[in-house]
């Protein structure tokens, strides 16, 4: 067994038990503006998710978020299990040779992309895709332009879909269940970008634990800013 293809195991496992302690929290979101289920949809889906990693004989990251993915997309379902399902089982083609920084920023832009594709939903449609967007393109910046290592600009990314969440309350649900409230949507958390943000927090507690680092502080008003930089622009204007 990999290290890196243990510690995706253990990031599943901490997933499903995250999203079973919020199974009633979700499910609260989602009678507001759907069918109450979304709860139970992903505490179930990321439970049998979890089995289905731990049975892999020789696990790799390409190979359990495949079978993570293709749990979900048959046992949870509705919108969401084929949107995060189907979505993971195409995105783990970019991780085949391991988890670096590089591979890490193609996974999270091949799923945002397989989710937008396939619910057919964009930003500001108040759906999953508002929590993952900004996190998906902070984490890219924080990498790609930053500098800034993984962990931190995980931190950045889970602090960008934390706004996102926040984003979905006051526009208007175009996709999905909610869509069908028109106007009356206007005001409620989206479940999905809820669920979306937990499943980032889980991530980023379990590489800062594999890693034996603290959850970095970020600067969630100003995510995408090194903070040694910002600290730097303060003192140039002093
Ligand atoms: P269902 O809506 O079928 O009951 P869930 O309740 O499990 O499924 O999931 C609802 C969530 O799925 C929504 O909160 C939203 O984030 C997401 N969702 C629904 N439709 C779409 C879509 N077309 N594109 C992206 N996300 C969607
Ligand atoms: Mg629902």
């Amino acid at each position: 067994m990999s290290d890196d293809g243990a510690a995706v195991v253990a990031a599943v496992e901490a997933v499903a038990e995250r999203l079973e302690r919020e199974r009633d929290h979700l499910t609260e979101l989602d009678s507001a503006i759907g069918d109450a289920d979304h709860g139970g949809n992903m505490a179930r889906g990321w439970a049998e998710a979890a089995d289905a990693a731990r049975d892999l004989d020789d696990p790799e990251p390409e190979t359990v978020v495949k079978a993570v993915g293709k749990t979900l997309m048959s046992e949870v379902g509705g919108a969401s299990g084929p949107l995060f399902g189907g979505s993971l089982v195409f995105a783990s083609a970019e991780i085949t040779d391991g988890i670096t920084a590089e591979t890490a920023v193609a996974f999270a832009e091949t799923y945002l992309e397989k989710v937008e594709d396939r619910g057919d939903a964009r930003l500001g449609d108040q759906t999953m895709v508002d929590a993952l967007t900004p996190a998906v393109h902070t984490f890219k910046k924080s990498i790609e332009s930053d500098d800034i290592g993984t962990l931190e600009a995980l931190a950045k990314a889970v602090a960008a879909a934390e706004r996102g969440v926040a984003f979905t309350v006051p526009i208007r649900a175009r996709k999905g269940r909610a869509s069908y409230l028109g106007w009356r949507s206007v005001g409620h958390q989206d479940p999905g970008a809820t669920s979306t943000l937990f499943i980032l927090e889980e991530v980023l507690a379990t590489a800062a634990d594999e890693l034996d680092a603290d959850v970095p502080a970020v600067d969630a008003a100003s995510p995408t800013i090194p903070d040694d930089e910002t600290e730097a622009d303060a003192a140039d204007e002093e």
